[in-house]
């Protein structure tokens, strides 16, 4: 093991009941059936390592190892992810009457989604660990994300998709060396398959969102870097578009982590649980004032990546709004298609539909004054509106060789 790295990493502990396991085992969730949490000894980081010292290091999320499960370097695998732009959206912020306003872009990161992040801690750890090849449902991103990083690996990946999830994603699998099925239904038809299949096969892990434990320690590196990039301060609020929750939860695990580490103090910023209206099961759960969803029936949105009728970990993200006075809410497609386009014109940034909904969100809290207008606002844009081309009607002319372009537009 080389000098000087070290993972703090001392066991897992269930989400519902506390109870805990050995952390260097494959695990998946809990004997209750309810996620499992990676736990450090946060003493020893404390010991260990200081804010100081982690801005000197490389730009990319293994920057946060102490409080990363992966224990020896040779593990990591890397394709650069992380340390993402912290972007000020100045004239976008003053139209939506929140000047304030601050964009993390997770499009910029390998597969060009945040599930990137995932993907990079869940195969290294389970490479560690020595699975050989993982398996999972997915509405697109995180698929193509596990089974590059899977290849980089040397590990097979096993993935089955909706046929309506974005088309790149299939290709990026594809060109992976996947195994890759698609599925006329929902990401939970294609859960009951993997699950089906992994139960046969020798060596393979089912990494579904929430079933093992270090695919939410990955996402929980946005939490890290938001605060590190803004000088070791939290923001006033953060909006998250919300499927499974992974990405909210660890953002919510990360900021409890450094207020323990002494690395950030005061109020935790209030999370918000942004969704689709066509698919909205923890909105309504936070407005009925439950801690559980139920399914939500005929699911269907262009925010693909977020249609998810029934997360496993729906309590999770219900106790991380409600714990930080937090809030839940949907916006509809028409208002987030008006959100990704408005915010291209304005800032120049194409960002997928997930992150356009947190956008369309934070125009409506504002007009609530739930959103106070000084106030520092960061959305979390989830992936490249790249991935999405078809979210974007292109209603233009096409000239003959011999035409003419006019002499105004
Ligand atoms: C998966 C995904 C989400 C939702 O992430 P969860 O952590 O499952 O809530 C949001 N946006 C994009 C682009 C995604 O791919």
């Amino acid at each position: 093991m080389s000098a000087g790295y070290f993972s703090a990493l001392s066991h897992l502990e269930c989400s519902r009941t506390g109870e805990r396991s050995e952390a260097d085992a494959v695990q998946g969730t809990s004997a209750a059936g309810a996620p499992l949490l990676a736990r450090y000894d946060l003493e020893r980081v404390r010991a260990r390592v200081t804010r100081e010292e982690i801005a000197g290091r490389a730009p990319d999320l293994w920057r946060y190892r102490e409080v990363l499960p992966v224990r020896d370097p040779r593990h990591i695998v890397s394709l650069g992810e992380g340390m993402t732009p912290l972007l000020p959206l100045p004239r976008y912020g003053a139209e939506l009457g929140v000047p304030g306003l601050l964009m993390k872009d997770e499009g910029l990161i390998p597969t060009g989604s945040f599930k990137a992040r995932g993907a990079a801690v869940g195969v290294s750890r389970a490479a560690e660990l020595g699975v050989r090849g993982i398996a999972m449902p997915t509405n697109g991103n995180a698929g193509a994300a596990w089974s590059v990083y899977a290849a980089r690996a040397g590990l097979r990946s096993l993935i089955a998709m909706p046929v309506d999830a974005p088309e790149i994603t299939r290709r990026e699998c594809v060109v992976a060396g996947a195994e890759l099925y698609l599925v006329d239904g929902l990401i939970g038809d294609a859960g009951r398959l993997v699950a089906a299949a992994v139960a046969g096969r020798e060596g393979y892990q089912e990494v579904s969102t929430l079933k093992e434990p270090y695919r939410l320690e990955g996402k929980k590196t946005m939490g890290y870097e938001i605060v590190e990039q803004l000088g070791w301060r939290a923001p006033d609020v953060i909006l998250y578009p919300t499927g499974g929750g992974v990405g909210i939860i660890g953002i919510h695990k990360a900021l409890r982590e450094m207020r323990e580490l002494g690395w950030l103090s005061g109020e935790l910023p209030r999370l918000v649980a942004v969704q689709a209206a066509g698919c909205a099961p923890i909105v309504e759960a936070f407005e009925r004032g439950e801690r559980e969803s139920v399914p939500f029936p005929d699911a269907r949105t262009v925010a693909f990546g977020i249609t998810v009728p029934k997360a496993l970990g729906d309590f999770l993200v219900l106790d991380a709004v409600r714990e930080t006075g937090g809030t839940a809410l949907a916006v509809t497609d028409e208002e987030l298609l008006a959100a990704q386009r408005a915010l291209a014109r304005a800032e120049g940034a194409f960002v997928c539909p997930e992150g356009a909904a947190c956008f369309a969100a934070v125009g409506r809290l504002r007009e609530s004054g739930w959103l106070r207008g000084g106030e520092r606002v960061v959305v979390l844009n989830t992936g490249s509106g790249l991935k999405y081309p078809e979210t974007v009607a292109v209603d233009v002319p096409t000239l003959p060789v011999d035409g003419r372009i006019p002499a105004r537009p």
